[in-house]
């Protein structure tokens, strides 16, 4: 079962690639222009997120993604890293895998030379990513 906590870091990254969320099944498209303040989440991140969570993300989804954010805090999921782009993508932990990521509908992705896209939440992680980044150079 996926945390609010990995719903919120998997929107973050999605947003951060311009991908929209599709609110009430398109009735509002929900995009942020900034998503991460210094080491936090914008307000206007948290704005959109009080208004998935309105709705408890019935019927709201990213675009080009088919499970809604509802679905993921439900049990059946769980969020993991695609083998292709290492994005957060939807898995479900029971019954038949999905095989695309959204991923897959962006010509420019995967770009190792724009910054990718991260979260404010664990800085240990992302100072490990960097350093491990760098010696493999
Ligand atoms: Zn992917």
């Amino acid at each position: 079962m996926a945390s609010a906590t990995q719903v919120k870091t998997y929107l973050a990254h999605w947003f951060q690639l311009g991908k929209k969320l599709l609110w009430n099944n398109g009735e509002a498209e929900l995009l942020p222009q900034q998503v991460i303040q210094g080491d936090r989440f914008s307000p206007q991140f948290e704005a959109c997120w009080q208004k998935i969570m309105s709705v408890d993300g019935k019927d709201c989804y990213i675009e080009g993604h088919r499970e809604t954010i509802e679905e993921l805090l439900s049990s059946n999921w769980d969020i993991n890293k695609c083998a292709r782009c290492d994005m957060p993508v939807p898995m479900i932990e029971i019954g038949i895998q999905p095989l695309d990521c959204a991923c897959s509908d962006l010509d420019n992705w995967p770009n190792s030379e724009l910054p990718a896209p991260r979260s404010p939440v664990n800085n240990y992680v992302q100072l490990h990513n960097i350093q491990k980044r760098l010696k493999s150079k």
